[in-house]
């Protein structure tokens, strides 16, 4: 029996698809995350899911400063007895809790709430993520304007940091396997290349225009009385997803520009 199969005798746990709860086997895929994080010793390290420990354990070999959230009580009792003092153990739900400050997040995303910890995550100050989720994801996560995997959060990923697809994890690492393959991602925190007058405008320009993607970006706008009918302003003929994050943020600021003017 596999150690991760022997773990979950153990403990008892019965791995639910709804908590994400697929746990990575391959030891070395492991080691090239860590690697890929370039942690320091002094850094803040924050970790979602720490599962079985198979991230934590070679993250307390990199910093003092290891904190995990834990959503699963079987799995948080598991990583408190074996780490102790090592790790600072938060019990609860990660879109909940209030996150500590971090310098490096390292994670298995438990894949059903992928999207708003990676939303919460690009709210927050880091320096750097190395982040495993499903390959679709990461693709969407990385996608080129004009593509159908281009969406809202590729912007929102965009805007905070550079973000790089590192290697592709097949399913067949995983226990219990899931239904398809996953995929390591690096994030760079950096400011965004291109100027934003009023960030909560661009996101929600972003939103509403990427949740009616199928519709011109004028009548989404309209729609959603973000501009008035006589608005006058580039690319309200054009779908969103032909759009750049560039051209997304010059629209936005064209409509502060008129809802400022006299
Ligand atoms: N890091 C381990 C690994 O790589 O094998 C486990 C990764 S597994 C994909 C996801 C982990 O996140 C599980 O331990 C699960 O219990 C935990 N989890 C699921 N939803 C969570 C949430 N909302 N907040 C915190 N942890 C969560």
């Amino acid at each position: 029996m596999s150690e991760t199969g022997r773990l979950i005798g153990e403990t008892g746990l019965v791995p639910k698809k709804s908590k994400g709860q697929n746990f990575l086997t391959d030891g070395a895929t492991a080691d090239r995350q860590v690697a890929r994080a370039g942690i320091s010793k002094g850094d803040r390290v924050l970790e979602v899911g720490p599962g079985f420990g198979v991230l934590t354990e070679r993250l307390v070999r990199e910093s003092e400063h290891v904190t995990c959230i834990e959503l699963d009580d079987k799995l948080a009792d598991y990583i408190s007895e074996k780490f102790g003092d090592a790790v600072t153990l938060i019990r609860g739900d990660a879109l909940k809790v209030k996150w500590p400050e971090f310098d490096v997040f390292v994670s298995n995303l438990p894949y059903s709430v992928s999207t708003p910890i990676i939303f919460k995550l690009l709210e927050q100050n880091f320096r750097n993520a190395v982040i495993m989720v499903q390959k679709e994801f990461a693709e969407r996560m990385t996608a080129r304007p004009g593509t159908s995997d281009y969406s809202r959060l590729t912007v929102g990923v965009y805007y905070r940091s550079a973000c790089k697809m590192l290697e592709t994890v097949p399913s067949s690492r995983f226990n219990p396997r899931p239904k398809v393959d996953s995929a390591v991602v690096s994030l760079v925190s950096r400011p965004a290349p291109f100027g934003v007058e009023d960030e909560k405008l661009f996101f929600r320009v972003t939103e509403t225009c990427f949740t009616h993607r199928r519709k011109k970006i004028g009548t989404a706008l309209k729609n959603a009385r973000i501009i008035g009918g006589d608005a006058e302003l580039p690319y309200l003929d054009d779908r969103i997803e032909v759009l750049s994050p560039e051209e997304i943020a010059e629209l936005s600021n064209r409509i502060y520009g008129l809802r400022r003017a006299p």
